[in-house]
């Protein structure tokens, strides 16, 4: 499953899928792609998914504001992190389940299914009883045993790539969480570390085609920790629909420069409304609908 080939041996597209791709994600272990449930919503078909919320929970107001809003926009489901894996130990670390009650609180009352991170295995329940997807993030993508624990739910799981990891070993954590029965699992593109430093890390758009030319499953980016750069997210934004990404996950807070966490980062609401409505023209031109 994870023979290494040399750079310089010429590889057809079935060898490279053969030699590459762990069995269960792998696109030939399918018929064709698979779509992923979300509560009522659905990855990975003709229409592309757009997630938006707080990089992380901070209050009712804020979630409120945001998700009506970003609601009206046509974003179909809602993010928000109440466990938040910050660099820095001093920093706002989440309400933990004090945010997912509030996640639940906002769901209910709009329609949105949550999507939000867990990020230890004893998480995993707690975080199950409030959210419709669990993320994985970056820094826990070859976390096996969480992958693992998160596979024996049956929750979807929204998967970040790891930011130094390869397209093969995100295919192995994939694999980790499908190998313990769950089969509803969404790639996602973050952006990964590279000698750039002008962005927060460099958005691999060509991670889409490649991922969707591998594996069954559906694949969505994430142009906030993309790049970092407010200004910058909707250019990335629009050329990961028109790559063919089935979603996109964005960071929106209704007062970015009050954020908590990743203000700088994130589209206020107004910039967030303008953006789908240039997404939905992006999307009708390669063949989808937002
Ligand atoms: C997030 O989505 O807020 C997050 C922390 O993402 P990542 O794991 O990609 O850094
Ligand atoms: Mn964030």
């Amino acid at each position: 499953m994870e023979t290494k080939i040399s750079s310089d041996q010429e590889l057809s597209d079935q060898e490279l899928i053969e030699c590459f791709v762990p069995m269960k994600a792998n696109i030939k272990a399918k018929p064709e792609p698979i779509r992923v449930k979300v509560n009522g919503i659905e990855i990975g078909g003709h229409e592309v998914i757009i997630i938006a919320g707080p990089c992380a929970v901070e209050s009712m107001q804020q979630l409120v504001e945001t998700a009506v809003s970003v609601r009206k926009s046509s974003a179909k489901i809602l993010r928000g992190g109440a466990f938040k894996p910050r660099s820095s130990p001093y920093s706002f670390q989440g309400l933990g389940e004090e945010g997912l009650k509030m996640l639940r609180e906002i769901s209910n009352k709009t329609g949105l299914p949550v999507v939000t991170e867990v990020m230890d295995t004893r998480q995993v329940e707690i975080v199950c009883r409030y959210a419709d997807m669990l993320q994985v993030g970056s820094r826990n993508m070859q976390n096996y045993p969480l992958l693992k624990e998160v596979g024996m739910t049956r929750k979807p799981v929204l998967l970040k790539r790891g930011m130094m990891a390869t397209i093969e070993e995100f295919l192995l954590a994939a694999e980790y969480i499908l190998s313990q029965g769950n089969e509803q699992v969404v790639l996602c593109e973050r952006g990964i570390r590279t000698f750039e430093t002008s962005t927060r890390n460099t958005l691999d758009l060509s991670a889409v085609p490649m991922l969707k030319h591998m594996s069954h499953l559906p694949v969505i980016v994430d142009p906030s920790h993309g790049t970092g750069l407010r200004w910058m997210v909707p250019a990335m934004a629009r050329a990961a629909v028109a790559a063919g990404a089935d979603g996109l996950i964005m960071e929106v807070h209704y007062k970015p420069e009050e954020a908590l966490c990743d203000g700088h980062q994130s589209l206020n609401l107004p910039e967030f409304a303008q953006l789908m409505t240039d997404l939905k023209k992006v999307a009708e031109a390669v063949g989808r609908s937002i």
